[in-house]
């Protein structure tokens, strides 16, 4: 497993406004009995498998505005194992800095979470968007994430700018409270009470991650040494996109699929602001190399509504979904194939199984 960008304090700034929203969290309690019900994890119980390509930059995400010819190009791209988290934060910044003393109708490239949400928010500014996509919902990376809210797998500490951090922060916090106002099943956003192993982070903004405490050993029932608890927003990603793709059509906005080899394609599009939202796709496109793929691999259980919690440590990660029970916990640098390994399957499937056999009810 490589080396992952450690989880890291970083003082939050409330920058950007999101009307109608308070920053205060409404949260759902922890469940009431130390006595968890166990994830029946077993290979005859595993309904799929996938992997994806977790697009990585150890200098974390880009937002900036460049000039193509006389087009304003807006990157926002390399969001590492956090896209789903970081999604509506860092689009604010790149469409604020897109269309300042901009008129006329704006180009998205990209169809990922990333591309989804710049061009609602381009919508909710009131400017017409076509997204141009080499492929759409199921098929993106974004359609593979376990949905977790937390800014994982984002950065390296020691590559990230002063300049960076105030985006992170800003972003992240935008993100936050954005998610919160869209529980619900219609987008398949939900709280969650998470157990993560190991001792309680330190908090990244003064909201997130909120009821954060650690545990003794007689309030869990989980074989780990050092445990803690915090409650955070997961994301059943099918159902999400899907319905982002929807309310993107709803309010007028085009789609064409289409790929585009090289940046001088994007220069005879007739949009004049375009928004460059391709993931990984930004490696060979814009030839930005400090972009990497972290491949993940994830096994899908069958769902078991009794669930209601989540579990994130060295067995790997369980997040419980309506579509599954997603198990997860593969990190694989630089592997540019997203293809599921049966071995790997095998072995999530196997730490995870004697997690939950392992389980214990305090007295
Ligand atoms: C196993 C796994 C688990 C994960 N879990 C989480 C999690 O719990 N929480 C979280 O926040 N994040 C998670 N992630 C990370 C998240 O999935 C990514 O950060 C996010 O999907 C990136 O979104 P994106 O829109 O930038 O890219 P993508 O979803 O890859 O979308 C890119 C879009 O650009 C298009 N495109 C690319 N190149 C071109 C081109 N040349 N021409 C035209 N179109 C192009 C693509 O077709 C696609 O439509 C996980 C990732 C993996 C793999």
């Amino acid at each position: 497993m490589p080396t992952l960008p450690r989880r890291h304090f970083v003082a939050a700034t409330a920058a950007l406004a999101l009307p109608g929203c308070a920053v205060t969290t409404a949260r759902t309690p922890p469940p009431s009995s130390s006595c968890l019900a166990p994830v029946k994890a077993s290979p005859d119980r595993v309904i799929r498998t996938a992997a994806g390509l977790r697009p990585y930059r150890p200098g974390g995400f880009v937002v900036r505005a460049d000039a193509l010819g006389a087009k304003r190009l807006v990157h926002n791209y390399g969001h590492g194992g956090a896209g789903i988290t970081m999604s509506w934060g860092t689009s604010k910044l790149a469409v604020d800095m897109g269309i300042a003393g901009f008129r006329g109708a704006a180009a998205v490239i990209g169809a990922g979470v990333m591309g989804l949400s710049t061009a609602r928010l381009l919508q909710e500014a009131g400017f017409a968007v076509t997204i141009y996509a080499k492929a759409l919902p199921p098929e993106t990376t974004s359609n593979i994430a376990g949905g977790q809210f937390h800014p994982y797998s984002l950065y390296r500490d020691d590559r990230v700018t002063p300049e960076w951090r105030r985006q992170f922060s800003a972003a992240l916090d935008y993100s936050w409270r954005r998610f919160q106002i869209m529980i619900g099943d219609d987008y398949g956003v939900r709280w969650l009470t998470t157990y993560a192993e190991g001792t309680r982070e330190a908090p990244i903004l003064p909201t997130f991650p909120p009821a954060a405490r650690q545990l003794g050993p007689d309030e869990h029932p989980f074989p780990v040494e050092r445990l803690w608890r915090y409650d955070t927003i997961y994301v059943e990603t099918g159902r999400y996109l899907n319905r982002m793709q929807r309310d993107f059509q709803t309010a007028g906005g085009r789609i064409v699929v289409r790929e585009f080899a090289a940046p001088a394609e994007i220069g005879e599009l007739p949009e004049t602001l375009v928004f460059n939202c391709t993931g990984l796709g930004s490696h060979g496109l814009f030839g930005d190399t400090e972009l990497v793929p972290i491949r993940g691999q994830l096994a899908m259980l069958i769902p078991q509504p009794e669930i209601d919690y989540a579990f994130t440590g060295e067995a790997g990660y369980m997040f419980p979904r309506p579509d599954g029970i997603v198990l997860g916990g593969s990190y694989e640098r630089n592997i540019w194939e997203a293809e599921v390994e049966p071995e790997r399957i095998a072995r999530i499937v196997a730490s995870h199984r004697a997690l939950f056999a392992g389980f214990r009810c305090p007295a």
